[in-house]
């Protein structure tokens, strides 16, 4: 399978390679050429399977650069037991009717982002081996909360690389924060910023395109890559669990083979919901992909009116992971549907980039409304479901798990179409427990810790042993520095020992 970019259709390379770059040269993100397909009884092989044995297949579809045997040993490395605290790894769980929870969060950090980060590193170093030799692999993520510590689990101590995060130092939440800060490991940092998301995302980019840090990496045999969503490496893993929770509804009895099914994601930088897109193309039998976000809405407004505009107030939301702006992964659905004419790409995003708009055709939009609907709600709406949701079923869902669950009700409610749904359950509800608290109690205060155990009392769901457990875990890093590119620089040196 090759792959190309968005924004230069002649570039060819190996999905290795697509893994090494992370994004494009001229600022492409990295598509497969073509989207390999299956059929019903592709699916039906994997009812009966593991999650494990379920990846290993779906991932050799679109890794045809490496073995059997490579797959295989990355897939058991990410997933293997102990790792995940189901044995499912990514378990359904029936709300109600057909209504189902697909929990994506029950890896080492507690949220989604480590389905794809706990496969990744093994991904990037087996794509090193065969692109880039011998070099030392340097991380650089910008975080706004759930990604840098997924991502710092997944490296740490991985051979031949580091791994450095910046966040905003007021943007994540104190559990977020702590478990970054608390980070193990002897090839990791850690760094907050003073400034916001959008600062330390951009402080990163200039320091991957900077010439004189580039010459100063080529004389001590380092080399960047990135774990932002903008990386095949993250994508491709999500595909495999919309194929595994379509094979656990099968085997649950709650569809038959062939049925086709609705899917509700909390969207933020459009990585997820694609990955249910391609799921789609390859032909898992997917009707509807239900985009859900927050009071930044600006997905809502594009899916509905063709118009994507970033020129709006900029909310910090409950669901914090998806206050974002820039869906940078909205770039390859652009690319899909446009039938693959990078000119067509290039365009929206030099719009994008001059005017913070773009907008498309009456035809691309009816291309999006044939699969995408999209909607949105606030906070108290987000509260609300919180409570409503643990009230009439006894189930306890995270801030961003909650934002989809109403937006599949109104969805239902306003169309009438009662297919079976999975709406894609992204974080822990322990992980923003003074929200969750709040939401069932009218009232949440004293520290972190204090709140988790207040809310294990209230509902009897105990909160993982991972996240209670920061609260007696040494503190390893405090550092602060400025949003300024080169005190982020500064960092990156002094983290390296060069420069
Ligand atoms: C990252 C994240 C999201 C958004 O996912 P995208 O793939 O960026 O759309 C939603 N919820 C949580 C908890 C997250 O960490």
């Amino acid at each position: 399978m090759i792959y190309t970019s968005t924004r230069d259709k002649s570039l060819k390379v190996t999905s290795a390679e697509a893994i090494t770059r992370g994004i494009s040269a001229e600022g492409g993100l990295f598509v497969p050429c073509e989207i390999p397909q299956v059929s019903l009884d592709f699916i039906a092989s994997m009812k009966d399977m593991t999650y494990i044995e379920r990846a290993k297949k779906v991932l050799a579809l679109y890794l045809t650069d490496f073995s059997e045997d490579e797959i295989s040993a990355f897939v058991e490395g990410a997933y293997k037991e102990g790792k995940f605290s189901s044995a499912e790894v990514a378990p359904v769980v029936n709300l109600h009717d057909n209504v189902n929870i697909l929990e994506l969060w029950h890896g080492p950090t507690c949220a989604f982002k480590d389905m794809a980060l706990q496969l990744l590193p093994h991904l990037l170093i087996g794509s090193s081996k065969k692109t880039l030799k011998d070099k030392e692999i340097v991380i650089l993520v910008a975080t706004s909360g759930d990604t840098g510590k997924a991502a710092l689990e997944g490296f740490k101590d991985v051979d031949s690389t580091k791994i450095l995060v910046f966040y905003p130092e007021d943007g994540v939440s104190p559990m977020q924060k702590r478990q970054m800060c608390t980070q193990e490991g002897n090839n990791v940092g850690v760094c907050a910023i003073n400034g916001n998301f959008d600062d330390a995302q951009s402080g990163v980019k200039a320091i991957f395109t900077d010439d004189e840090i580039k010459k100063v990496f080529a004389e001590n045999n380092l080399v960047f890559s990135s774990a932002n969503s903008i990386n095949w490496g993250r994508l491709v893993p999500q595909i495999v669990y919309y194929f595994s929770a379509y094979c656990d509804m099968l085997k649950q009895g709650k569809i038959e083979l062939g049925d086709k099914i609705n899917v509700v994601v909390p969207t933020g930088n459009f990585g997820n919901i694609l990955a249910a897109n391609y799921a789609m193309k390859m032909g898992l039998p997917l009707e509807k992909l239900i985009c859900a976000s927050n009071a930044n809405n600006v997905l809502t407004d594009f899916i509905k009116t063709g118009k994507y505009d970033k020129n709006r107030d900029f909310y910090a939301t409950i669901s914090p992971s998806m206050d974002i702006l820039i869906s940078s992964n909205l770039e390859r659905l652009m690319f899909m549907l446009h039938d693959e004419d990078d000119g067509a790409v290039n365009a929206l995003y030099a719009s994008l980039k001059e005017n913070g708009t773009f907008e498309i055709s009456a035809d691309v939009l009816a291309k999006i409304n044939e699969v995408y609907s999209a909607g949105c709600c606030s906070d108290e709406e987000t509260k609300q479901t919180i409570h409503d949701v643990y009230e009439k079923y006894n189930y306890l869902s995270d801030t961003h798990t909650a934002v989809a669950i109403k937006v599949c009700e109104d969805y239902r409610n306003e169309t009438g179409d009662m297919t079976p749904v999975v709406i894609a359950s992204t974080a822990s509800p322990y992980k923003f427990g003074a929200s969750v608290l709040s939401a069932l109690t009218g009232k949440a205060d004293g520290d972190e810790f204090e709140m988790v155990k207040e809310l294990e009392e209230l509902t009897k769901v105990s909160a993982p042993a991972q996240l209670s457990g920061l609260k007696d875990k040494e503190v390893r890093f405090t550092n602060v520095c400025d949003k300024d590119s080169d005190s982020m620089r500064k960092v990156v040196f002094n983290m390296l020992g060069i420069g």
